[in-house]
């Protein structure tokens, strides 16, 4: 791909002509970002893909971008998928939605050096936390007159500061990108359960056919683990249906935390849930599902006083593209391994 100031000719243009090269240019080159923001919905995929448009047109060593922390949350933190940036990992890069910070960026629009952020918001622990990675610029993104992210860029290839185009044409990146995060931000509320902040049932059917489509394009295994709480219904009529909702999500937290970036865990139904694990083979599967158990186990939830644990039943099994022709004998499977937990005693993991 050319860069931005590449020219075919080597004959000199008057420079309007050479500026309006460069403004067609940049205005076919938003398009094409346009297409790639657009063509996903997935929070992950879609940031990775900001970042690093923001470091392909820019040229530049590092990117990062704070988001406002998901459901519940307002908070603006650092997104895990930053680039480059050498991160502290005892500190929390992270700051409030009314702070100076972010009231000052929603009141003009535009890219700023940290010097300038000083001058606007003074000295404020949510200006000190960005200043943390050292940004040569710092780039809003807006939806609805709302700030629902920060792009923070680090060092360029060339060390040059950035020209006035230059932060012009980051701006209209910014655009495109605040209204595809708000977008994705809408999809990942439509396919979360708000109380345990998992997958839905409809999203862990739509996923695993996508997953089988891939495991079997790319000869890649696949595994999917079916859990079930021990006797919930006993938890509940000793401790009342409010308890049991506080045991069920902390069961839901302790499935996310025990899981890894690329694993997808969803609320299958009331106290089941299902989990996909793409790349993963059985034995690492298992591996998985037993720390789930035992993090369980060794967890409490305390309600009116009481102490009340949980146990949990798995059942593993890994996709066989002999066996499994559609999702359902894959889901069936797991499921039947589930099944030989509960009847061998419960809270225990087992395979087929
Ligand atoms: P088993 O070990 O065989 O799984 O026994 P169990 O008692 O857990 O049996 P089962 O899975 O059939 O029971 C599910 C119970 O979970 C019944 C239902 O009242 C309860 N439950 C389902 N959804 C919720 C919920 O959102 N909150 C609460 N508190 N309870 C729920
Ligand atoms: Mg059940
Ligand atoms: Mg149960």
């Amino acid at each position: 791909m050319k860069s931005r100031l590449d020219n075919d000719f080597n004959v000199s243009f008057p420079a309007e002509i050479e500026q309006y090269e460069r403004k067609i240019y940049d205005l076919r080159q938003l398009i094409e970002i346009s297409k790639g923001l657009n063509s996903t919905l997935e929070y992950n995929i879609l940031i990775d893909s900001i970042l690093l448009t923001c470091m392909g047109q820019m040229q530049l060593l590092m990117a990062g971008i704070f988001l406002k922390k998901g459901i519940g949350n307002e908070n603006y933190a650092l997104h895990r998928n930053y680039k480059g940036f050498d991160v502290d990992h005892s500190i929390e890069y992270e700051f409030e939605p009314d702070s100076p910070l972010v009231k000052f960026m929603e009141m003009d629009f535009k890219c700023y050096t940290p010097d300038e952020l000083e001058q606007g918001v003074g000295n404020d622990r949510s200006l000190n936390i960005l200043k943390l990675l050292n940004p040569s610029l710092v780039v809003p993104l807006m939806s609805k007159g709302m700030l629902n992210g920060i792009i923070i860029l680090g060092d360029r290839i060339n060390s040059k500061n950035f020209s006035e185009s230059e932060k012009e044409y980051l701006m209209d990146i910014a655009s495109l990108a605040g209204i595809a995060i708000h977008n994705a931000s809408l999809y990942e509320m439509a396919t979360t359960d708000m109380m345990t902040r998992l997958k839905i049932h409809h999203y862990f059917h739509t996923l695993i056919v996508d997953e089988i489509d891939r495991a079997r394009r790319l000869s890649r295994p696949l595994c999917v683990i079916m859990a079930d709480i021990d006797h919930f219904k006993i938890v509940n009529d000793t401790n009342g249906h409010q308890a049991g909702d506080m045991v069920l999500i902390n069961v839901a937290r302790i499935i996310r935390e025990s899981v890894r970036h690329i694993d997808v865990a969803s609320r299958y139904g009331g106290e089941e849930f299902a989990i996909i694990l793409p790349g993963t083979e059985i034995h690492e599967a298992l591996v998985v599902a037993e720390r789930i158990r035992q993090n369980i186990e060794k967890s409490q939830v305390v309600y009116d006083g009481r102490e009340i644990k949980a146990t949990i039943s798995i059942g593993v099994t890994q996709y066989d593209p002999e066996l499994d022709k559609t999702k359902s004998t894959l889901i069936e499977r797991a499921d039947k391994a589930l099944y030989i937990s509960k009847r061998n005693g419960r809270n225990l993991v087992s395979f087929i």
